[in-house]
């Protein structure tokens, strides 16, 4: 299975997020490499665009990302 299609210009791919968890690696594998489609930044990207993606939003804050998405009236 291919990467994320946007782990290229992704901050937490990247490394560029302000506190990388330790479990950042983990998480790459999980949801970079594998489960896209069920990550929280990919989830609000999809659903309201990548402008309303929190920098410091990570891959399994899902929960947060549907309040994202509920909050932009999606
Ligand atoms: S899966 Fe999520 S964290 Fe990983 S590159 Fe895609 S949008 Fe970024």
């Amino acid at each position: 299975m291919a990467n994320c299609e946007l782990s290229e210009t992704c901050i937490f791919f990247n490394d560029q997020m302000p506190n990388m968890p330790s479990t950042a690696a983990v998480f790459k594998k999980m949801y970079c490499e594998q489960d896209y489609d069920k990550c929280a930044r990919m989830m609000v990207v999809k659903a309201v665009g990548r402008e309303k993606v929190p920098k410091d939003l990570f891959p399994n804050q899902k929960e947060r990302a549907e309040a994202i998405i509920k909050g932009s009236g999606q």
